[in-house]
């Protein structure tokens, strides 16, 4: 799973729709203080499913919606598309069924002030579980290690075992099965 462009509208400091290709292996973001780098990260995070609006240097979840400044009125919805290229058959393999055939895989994520949220997977309106599924096994989840912040490095090496386990199960792609034979003790 690899990112080729992430699309963010009204998401925090990002007021108009904003296009980043990631087209190289290695991408640098750099820019004065508070220009919105880690808003970049946040976007992305929050795309993927984040429910913490700790998590997102946040207290509730709407303020990630664009709240306004001197010279432009508030957004009434944050909207943020993160767009995966699927063309290694060996991670497109980890996919469920349905996604395994897509060149590109779009997940969206919306926000809007009254609370109402929607996700969508190539334009299609999904749950939120289907999201978090997507993504279970491919190292990309909220929970996973695609995103490895200040202090990270840090709290897996302190970790308890069995929480390093979980990365090392979600490397070794097993943590989808996990979460099926949970489901399916719970049925
Ligand atoms: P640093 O170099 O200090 O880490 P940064 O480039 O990472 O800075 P960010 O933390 O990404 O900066 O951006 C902070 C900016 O985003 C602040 O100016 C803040 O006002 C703005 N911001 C955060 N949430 C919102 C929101 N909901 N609406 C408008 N602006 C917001
Ligand atoms: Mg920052």
């Amino acid at each position: 799973m690899r990112i080729r462009k992430l699309e963010i509208s009204g998401f925090k400091s990002f007021v108009d729709r904003t296009l980043i290709h990631f087209d190289s292996d290695v991408i640098g973001i750099v820019g004065p203080n508070g220009c919105g780098k880690s808003n970049i990260v946040d976007a992305i995070r929050w795309c993927i499913g984040e429910q913490s609006a700790k998590h997102l240097r946040g207290k509730s979840m709407s303020d990630v919606i664009f709240n306004g400044s001197e010279t432009r009125p508030m957004h009434g919805m944050a909207e943020v598309t993160l767009t995966f290229e699927n063309s290694d058959p060996e991670s497109a393999a980890q996919l469920p069924l349905e996604y395994k055939d897509y060149a590109e895989i779009a997940v969206t994520r919306r926000l809007y002030r009254d609370g109402t949220s929607e996700y969508l997977i190539n334009r299609t309106q999904v749950r939120l579980k289907d999201v978090t599924d997507l993504f279970l096994g491919t190292g990309v989840g909220t929970k996973a290690y695609s995103i490895i912040e200040q202090g990270k490095i840090g709290l897996i090496v302190s970790a308890r075992p069995e929480d390093r386990r979980m990365l090392i199960e979600e490397a070794a792609g097993i943590t989808k099965y996990k979460a099926r034979k949970r489901q399916a003790e719970q049925k």
